[in-house]
């Protein structure tokens, strides 16, 4: 027997919407013995590490919040960071999250202990142990950066887009923008009108779309707060527009051939210079990356101060970036809108499951999950936003309010189990699900759109987007099917014991659990 620590029911990692979101739903079961560990000392996850200029989200507020935490005061169509960071402050406090929350604990190391059948968890702040982990980390929280020839010999300042250095000022700099993803795309137009020069590296143009974004009036506000089904109506009628566009992504992406045209329409009325407009035009099918929300964007690019170089940065002298094509530039600063680990999640690399292995070596040829849920061979273990269940166009606090179905179904199932057990995915039930949805994929646009992207991993495999609607994903994932796992119990000391599955769920048969994954989501 090791060293006793302090033992929770559950360790849920992280406080961004995932995290904080799990702790409400844990409350409302009636699960008060659990811990949030936060690495950061504030709550609010991708929304309080990303403080850009012009950081906002491009899915309305009233579809990109809590259904059980409705917000009648959004001040904008499309919020920006700081309130969205301060409505995840406010659900901690309205849904008496804070004495569950640990801040400044970084988890180091989490280790499942079969013969205890708990999760040891070192912290930063000291180890405890629980019978279940909720990974609530996320895949947009550590900060991707492209390995660039003499970037370390670069005398100017470089930061990354979700770690803005607000003390450095800007005004009259010789700043190198890489990248024209989303966060690239808000920080340009924010910051054109106080640079001295902006030099935008873009390897891959985006497709933008205008973004129709309005202060919400008072009255439309006093509305909401009067006559709450009126906040709920707008935010049913924000989700239905999005599930119907999600059969051009997934089944027909010829029909987006229309929205191209949108875009290229929202390019020319800005954008005069016909060599500019053919270096901003993309020549993959809009949707296959993540289609980007700006009306700013391209009359910035039209500024004179403003130069885009239609080559990814390869390499720095000094304090000259370089091009792929030779373009040069000398410069005070380097931004980089490079993007994160999604598809090498570094947490991965810090979960130990029953077989001794890393979640990183489980993974190694590409991330599973059985639902977006849980993993094989990793016993009590779950996480929120999992593979496969990212979105192309709608709000992924639907996806996340359906893994919490799961995770309160999962943990009545564990009760009912009752005693010391856990719930172990069942490998063929792992492979039955990623079956299906790798089948569902080869018709998307994400596969078949004609580009890269950050959802494909490394070896061209889409692990991080749900190829179906929020409708079909809240189905499939309302319940814990029990065939799907195997129960585990602590092994006993006697011979005769076996720490194998409880004979009802031994007698699922293999063939059952992957009939059953493809009906859940038919
Ligand atoms: P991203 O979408 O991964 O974009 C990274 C960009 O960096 C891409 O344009 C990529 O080019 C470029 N890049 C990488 N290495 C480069 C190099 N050496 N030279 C030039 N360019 C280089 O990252 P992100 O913009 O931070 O966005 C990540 C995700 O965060 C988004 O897709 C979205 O889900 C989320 N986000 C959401 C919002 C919102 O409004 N809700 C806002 C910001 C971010 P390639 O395209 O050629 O790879």
């Amino acid at each position: 027997m090791g060293q006793q620590h302090e033992h929770v029911r559950v360790a849920v990692i992280g406080s961004g919407f995932g995290g904080l979101g799990a702790a409400v739903r844990l409350r409302r079961e009636g699960i008060t013995d659990f811990v949030v560990l936060e690495r950061a000392d504030s709550v609010g996850g991708t929304w309080r590490d990303n403080s850009y200029p012009g950081c906002a989200c491009d899915v309305p507020s009233h579809l990109y919040s809590f259904s059980f935490a409705p917000n009648p005061d959004w001040p904008r169509t499309f919020s920006g960071q700081e309130h969205i960071r301060s409505y995840l402050e406010h659900v901690a406090d309205t849904f008496g999250l804070r004495p569950h929350i640990r801040l400044s604990h970084e988890v180091l190391m989490m280790r499942w202990v079969g013969d205890e059948l708990h999760w040891e968890i070192e912290t930063s702040q000291g180890t405890i142990t629980a019978d279940v982990v909720v990974s609530a980390t996320g895949p947009l929280s550590d900060p991707k950066m492209p390995d660039i020839d003499g970037l370390a010999g670069f005398p100017g300042k470089v930061f990354h887009s979700s770690r803005w250095d607000h003390d450095y000022d800007l005004r009259g700099k010789r700043v190198a923008m890489i990248g024209t993803g989303a966060s690239a795309i808000q920080i340009v137009p924010s910051i054109q009108p106080e640079v001295g020069q902006l030099t935008l590296f873009q390897r891959t143009p985006p497709w933008v779309m205008p973004r129709m974004d309005r202060t919400i009036s008072e009255a439309e506000r006093w509305l909401h707060r009067q006559l709450p089904f009126t906040g709920a109506a707008r935010r049913g009628l924000l989700w239905g527009i999005r599930e119907l566009q999600v059969s051009a992504f997934t089944k027909r992406p010829k029909q987006l051939g229309l929205v191209e045209s949108l875009a290229k329409a929202n390019m020319a009325k800005a954008i005069k210079d016909p060599a500019l407009r053919a270096k901003l035009t993309p020549s993959y099918r809009i949707g296959c990356k993540r289609i980007l929300l700006s009306s700013e964007y391209y009359p910035a690019l039209a500024e004179p101060n403003v130069d885009v170089v239609a080559s990814g940065l390869v390499e720095v002298r000094g304090s000259t970036v370089v091009a792929a094509d030779g373009t040069q530039a000398e410069v005070d600063a380097i931004i980089f809108g490079t993007g994160f680990h999604v598809t090498d999640l570094p947490i991965a690399e810090r979960v130990v499951g029953a077989d001794g292995i890393t979640l990183a070596e489980a993974w190694k040829d590409g991330m599973e999950s059985l639902r977006g849920a849980t993993a094989a061979g990793f016993p009590n273990w779950m996480t929120i936003i999992g593979p496969n269940t990212g979105l192309g166009n709608s709000s992924m606090i639907l996806m996340i309010e359906s893994q919490l179905n799961y995770m309160a179904d999962y943990m009545r199932q564990l009760n009912v189990l009752g005693g010391r057990a856990a719930l172990a995915a069942r490998p063929s039930a792992v492979g039955a699900w990623n079956r299906l949805v790798q089948e569902r994929m080869k018709r998307t646009v994400w596969d078949t759109g004609g580009c890269t992207s950050w959802y494909m991993d490394a070896n061209g495999r889409n692990t991080t987007i749900w190829p179906g609607t929020t409708g079909e994903f809240r189905r499939a994932t309302r319940e814990v099917n029990l065939a799907e796992y195997e129960v585990v119990r602590v092994p006993a000391t006697d011979a005769s014991a076996q720490s194998a599955a409880e004979p009802a769920q031994v007698a699922a048969e293999t063939a059952k659990t992957a009939a059953e994954t493809t009906e859940a989501v038919r």
